[in-house]
């Protein structure tokens, strides 16, 4: 667990590593090792660096840290290969993690902050309120700790558990580059998914920067009224605003965008919405993936079967592709919008 006094080195990025080692009086070639043990071999302990000395790796102990998260609980669903993960902070605060295994996917959902300002109506997240960012070692640190546990590496990587990604803007895209660095986590850029509720100064920022990394939208909605009582962002973000922010992202990116959208029974589910968000992304290069909610209260109510063949019937010659990903791990509340209340709960 950290010791605060001690410098995080998965806090640091690569170039940063290197000015560590250099400080410390060890040759610049030490630093790509370091790098290597932590990233690649992913090992928990410096005992382990074989390739340092046994006076560098005693002095590394010494004043850094590698381990930044103690399991609490790990559940494994019955029915299908996910697991959850609760990992405590060194402050006590607490975070959650899943990996889904489907065919030769192995996908590790992670957190990018205690907590959520955004209190989405379906959230068990937004319940919370928001608490803290995680550091750029504490994202990190979550697939590292689940790579080790599961003895796989992940190959795809999606910023979709607690928090609003482009509310920690710095930690997230530094975690995405050691991510996709091919000397360390390897996981390629496009299987590297951000996806966020609509905070469009991040939209724009992710665009000006040129970043490679997929770009999701929780869309939920086709009206700013029904988005606004399931997606309180919207206030501030409305849809249109939204839209075009959007469309300059594609515009200006050679990737297409991916919608994601919650379906809940009688909320946004009908026809006619179906309709609107054929018209709505008409102009946006995009893929659809449609959610059918699940039920974390009792204010909403999953969708039918008849009901979500009808939506995606409608959506059946709108030229983006459209999908329906049934959230993994139910029986676990490892799905969507359900992260640590239920734990909490418990307690
Ligand atoms: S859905 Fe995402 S953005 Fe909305 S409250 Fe939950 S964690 Fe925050």
């Amino acid at each position: 667990m950290a010791n605060s006094n001690k410098i995080i080195l998965k806090d640091l990025a690569k170039q940063e590593l290197s000015e560590f080692v250099v400080r410390q009086g060890l040759e610049p070639f030490r630093a790509r090792q370091l790098f290597h043990w932590l990233f690649q071999k992913n090992v928990a302990y410096f005992s382990q660096m074989t390739t340092l000395k046994k006076e560098v790796r005693e002095k590394l102990q010494a004043i850094a840290e590698i381990n930044l998260l103690d399991s609490v609980s790990i559940a494994a669903s019955q029915n299908e290969p996910t697991h959850k993960f609760l990992f405590a902070l060194h402050d006590g605060n607490r975070v959650e993690s899943v990996y889904m295994e489907e065919a030769n996917r192995r996908t590790v959902c992670v957190s990018s902050q205690v907590g959520c300002a955004l209190n989405c109506d379906f959230c068990a997240t937004g319940k919370m309120g928001f608490r803290r960012n995680l550091s750029v070692g504490e994202i990190v640190e979550q697939v590292l700790w689940i790579e080790r546990h599961m003895g796989k590496e992940a190959t795809n990587i999606v910023m979709m558990g607690m928090g609003e990604p482009f509310l920690n803007f710095d930690a997230v895209l530094r975690a995405a580059e050691l991510f996709s660095d091919p000397e360390g986590i390897a996981v390629s850029k496009r299987k590297i998914t951000i996806s966020t509720a609509g905070v469009i100064p991040g939209i724009e920022r992710f665009t000006q920067e040129g970043h490679r990394f997929k770009l999701a939208i929780s869309l939920n909605a086709t009206t700013d009224e029904i988005r606004r009582k399931l997606m309180p962002v919207t206030k501030k973000y409305p849809l249109s605003q939204l839209l075009t922010a959007v469309k300059r992202y594609t515009d200006n990116s050679p990737y297409q965008i991916t919608f994601e959208y919650l379906l809940i029974a009688g909320m946004n589910d009908s026809l006619q919405d179906a309709k609107r968000l054929r018209r709505l992304l008409a102009h946006i290069p995009c893929k659809i993936n449609l959610i059918p909610y699940n039920s974390v209260d009792s204010r909403y109510q999953p969708v039918s079967d008849r009901r979500l063949n009808g939506f995606v019937q409608a959506l059946a010659t709108f030229s983006a592709p459209v999908t329906v990903r049934r959230s993994n791990g139910l029986d676990i509340q490892a799905a969507c919008g359900q992260l640590y209340t239920q734990n909490v709960k418990s307690k």
